[in-house]
């Protein structure tokens, strides 16, 4: 338990470290906006191929389905044109009938299932023969089956037709007796006249073409998103089979894409090339074309009621984000991964940051320490042990000092030179502690009676140096005087009176530090000479 608490207390510490947190939240950012960035290209990139595979297949569509309507063109052609020889030939009616009968049979069974019906009509609009596909089998209606077609639309385009020229029929549903067959059999009529020997016209032949093999074409592309509407927007193949070819049925009962989906028929009808577009609804890829376009031409003039149709391929928006989906899954996997990378590196560079900033620490506290300890060895080297005021060497680099600031600036300064009178009768009677703290005594009283730019040191043994920097004689002899008084008024330990005396000198330009010096100790000596206890000035100074 204990145990447990110190490791999340570890963690907790490291995690919630500055370090690591500013690592933690650059290093995730970087990433998250790489990864996005990213992410957001590829999306683009499913959402473009989405949107070049539809434009693929209706442009495979459109062009399949117009060449599949030139199969029963060419077929009623051959058929016009052949029957218009054996017509020519002059042969026995019967064996002509035969023939014509053989060779719809053939047809219908060589084109399995393409064609329901194939028909031989006379001019006056009665069927001479007619072949039936049904139930994998082609057949000849009995004469006693046989109709009049004159009413049929078809066959007064047909009548109308001019030589070689062929008619295509719209769409329709066999509604030949005022009644729908079901199931709804929609079916385009191709027609070709046979031709007397003046052009005169001997019959029709009419094939009807299953145009529900249009779309089977349609499902082989293997999508159920693709749409194919009339011009108008009749359903030939949409998204609910009990909707299409509903254009063909009476007003009350039809349906169209412009009743379904408003808002993209008005998109797909304005749309002239088939460039996607991307609606809130989902992307639609469309195409208006004309199914009639890849057949009609020289050698094959046709007339008919075809205008264009629309072919389309719609992805709703529920679509296109399933395809995002993989990409989304992904996408979280290198999110966690994300995480994970960055928190580690995060870790390392937080603890490398934390080190390196514990080592300046401690180099800095180092380096304290050894300034304070340098500024401390300074002092000592510079510091009389006993009296803690300037020793010898002090003074003598003060003096040099002072000696280059007046040889330079012409200033005046002078030296006090301070000897304690009959000090060896202290240590011997007081003994050498009571001597050690008179010259303590003395040796702050000197300190505390002069000015801070004053420099009072220990020459040695019981003499001590006073450099007064711009000070002249008289002013050096008056602290002098001072001071003098001063030791000789105090109370020392011992109870007994201590003098001192005193040679004072005022520096020469350019003169050397020791002839100052041997002047100074030479008045000393003078004034020791004299009685002690006294100042001794230099005379000629006074003159
Ligand atoms: P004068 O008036 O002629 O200067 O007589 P003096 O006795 O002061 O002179 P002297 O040079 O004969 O004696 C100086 C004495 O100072 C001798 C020495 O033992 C003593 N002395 C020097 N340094 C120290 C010190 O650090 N402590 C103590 N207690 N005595 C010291
Ligand atoms: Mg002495
Ligand atoms: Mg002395």
């Amino acid at each position: 338990m204990a145990l447990t608490k110190m490791v999340f207390a570890y963690f907790s510490k490291l995690f919630l470290h500055r370090y690591f947190l500013i690592s933690w939240v650059l290093l995730t950012s970087a990433l998250l906006i790489a990864n996005f960035y990213i992410y957001q290209r590829e999306l683009q990139e499913v959402d473009h191929l989405a949107a070049a595979e539809s434009r693929l297949i209706i442009r495979n569509v459109s062009v399949a389905l117009g060449k599949r309507m030139r199969w029963p063109a060419k077929d009623v052609q051959f058929l016009g044109n052949h029957l218009t020889d054996i017509y020519q030939q002059k042969q026995a009616v019967g064996t002509r009938q035969q023939m014509i009968e053989e060779l719809f049979l053939r047809l219908l069974q060589s084109r399995a299932g393409l064609y329901t019906q194939i028909s031989l009509i006379n001019p006056d609009g009665q069927e001479q023969v007619r072949a039936e596909f049904r139930a994998g089998q082609s057949a000849i209606v009995p004469a006693s089956a046989l109709e009049n077609r004159a009413n049929q639309y078809y066959v007064q385009e047909g009548l109308r037709l001019q030589p070689h020229e062929l008619f295509l029929s719209g769409f329709d549903l066999d509604a030949e007796f005022g009644d729908l067959i079901r199931p709804y059999q929609p079916s385009v009529r191709f027609v070709a006249r046979l031709n007397g020997a003046q052009n005169d016209l001997l019959g029709l032949v009419v094939i009807h073409y299953d145009g529900r093999d249009l779309f089977q074409r349609i499902e082989s592309f293997g999508t159920n998103n693709i749409w194919l509407t009339t011009q108008d927007g009749g359903w030939l193949k949409g998204p609910d089979p009990a909707r299409e070819w509903r254009f063909l049925f009476p007003e009350s009962e039809k349906a169209s894409m412009p009743q379904d989906y408003p808002g993209l028929w008005q998109k797909m009808s304005e749309s002239r090339s088939e460039t996607p577009q991307h609606l809130p609804q989902g992307l639609l890829t469309s195409t208006r074309f004309n199914p009639l376009e890849r057949i009609a031409s020289d050698t094959l003039p046709l007339r008919s009621e075809f205008s264009h149709w629309y072919v389309a391929r719609f992805l709703p928006e529920s679509e296109l984000k399933a395809k995002h989906l993989p990409l989304q899954e992904h996408m979280t996997r290198i999110l966690a991964l994300t995480l994970v990378t960055s928190t580690l590196a995060a870790l390392y560079i937080g603890l490398l940051w934390q080190q390196r900033r514990l080592a300046t620490v401690e180099l800095k506290k180092k380096n304290d320490t050894l300034a304070l300890l340098n500024q401390h060895l300074e002092a000592l080297a510079s510091t009389d042990h006993l009296t803690q005021i300037a020793n010898r060497q002090a003074l003598e680099q003060e003096l040099k000092r002072n000696i280059g600031l007046a040889n330079r600036y012409q200033r005046p300064f002078s030296v006090i030179l301070v000897d304690v009178d009959r000090f060896k009768l202290i240590n011997d009677t007081q003994g050498h502690a009571t001597g050690d703290t008179v010259l303590q005594d003395i040796a702050n009283m000197l300190q505390d009676s002069t000015r801070l730019m004053d420099t009072v040191g220990r020459w040695g043994g019981e003499e001590f140096l006073i450099i007064v920097p711009e000070a002249t004689l008289n002013e050096a002899v008056h602290l002098a005087e001072k001071l003098r008084a001063l030791i000789e008024s105090h109370e020392f330990i011992h109870h007994f009176p201590v003098t001192a005396s005193f040679g004072v000198t005022q520096y020469v330009t350019q003169e050397r530090e020791t002839t100052l010096l041997a002047r100074a100790d030479d008045l000393l000596y003078q004034a020791k000479e004299g009685g002690r206890n006294r100042v001794l000035p230099e005379l000629e100074q006074d003159s």
